[in-house]
C-alpha cells in the first residue's frame, strides 16, 4: 500500500515529539511512502530529512520538503502549507523571513506570505474552516490546494472543503497533522486511504513535477 501524508509534525514544532527517524521508520511499513513533514515556521526538517532518508534503507520513501506557515486573514488564523519541488530553489526571501525575521508565535499577513509564491512551490490551505468566497479570494492570490482531510476538521467540515474544492476546481491534499504521542488521535497516515480512493493525490503529486 501507498502511505501519502502531506502534514506531519517532527521536533522541529515545539508541540511535537515525532523525531524524524521515527517517521521514516515508520514509513518502512508501507511498500512505498510520500511524506511532507510541514512544521510550524521553520526550514529545519529539510536538510535532516534528505540527509537521512539518503540511506537506501529508505529507498521507498519520497520526501516532499514543506513548511506551515501561520497567518492572518483579516483577524481570522490560517495556516498555509508550502511544498517545494526542489529543496535546493527555496524562494531566498522565505527562507530569509523564516531564519532571521521569524519568532514565536507571529503571524505574517497573508497577503506577505502569498508573496513568497514562486514556481518551485505549490500553497495548500490547511484544514480550512473559511467560507467559499474567502477560499476563491485566497486561490486568485496564489493558493493552489485545499487540505480536505485532517483530523482537526469534522466530517461535515471536511465534506464541505470538498464541496468547495469541487466548485473551484482546486486541487485537494490530505494529512494526518500528526504531533507524535501528543496527538494520537491522529497517526501518521489518518484518512490516506480516503485520499487515495478518491485518486486526488496523483493530481497533487502532478503539481510538483
Ligand atoms: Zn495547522
Ligand atoms: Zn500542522
Amino acid at each position: 500500500m501507498h502511505l501519502i501524508d502531506l502534514h506531519i509534525h517532527s521536533t522541529y514544532s515545539r508541540d511535537s515529539d515525532l523525531k524524524i527517524e521515527d517517521i521514516l521508520k515508520y514509513c518502512l511499513g508501507f511498500e512505498k511512502a510520500t511524506i511532507a513533514v510541514a512544521d510550524h515556521n521553520n526550514l529545519r526538517s529539510i536538510e535532516e530529512l534528505s540527509l537521512l532518508a539518503a540511506d537506501k534503507r529508505y529507498k521507498n520513501i519520497r520526501c516532499i520538503p514543506s513548511v506551515e506557515l501561520s497567518a492572518l486573514l483579516g483577524g481570522e488564523r490560517v495556516h498555509l502549507l508550502y511544498y517545494f519541488k526542489d529543496s535546493a530553489m527555496i524562494n531566498p526571501s522565505l527562507r530569509e523571513y523564516l531564519d532571521h525575521r521569524y519568532s514565536e508565535g507571529m503571524r505574517i499577513d497573508i497577503e506577505e506570505a502569498l508573496r513568497f509564491k514562486d514556481g518551485n512551490m505549490i500553497i495548500s490551505l490547511a484544514h480550512p474552516r473559511l467560507f467559499l468566497d474567502k477560499i476563491g479570494y485566497l486561490k486568485a492570490k496564489g493558493v493552489d490546494a485545499l487540505e480536505i482531510f485532517n483530523p482537526k476538521l469534522s466530517m461535515e467540515e471536511m465534506t464541505k472543503n470538498l464541496e468547495h474544492a469541487v466548485m473551484l476546481d482546486m486541487p485537494i491534499t490530505s494529512g494526518s497533522d500528526s504531533h507524535g504521542s501528543k496527538t494520537p488521535d491522529r497517526a501518521i497516515g489518518r484518512y490516506n486511504s480516503h485520499f487515495l480512493d478518491i485518486s486526488y493525490a496523483g493530481r497533487f503529486l502532478r503539481l510538483l513535477e
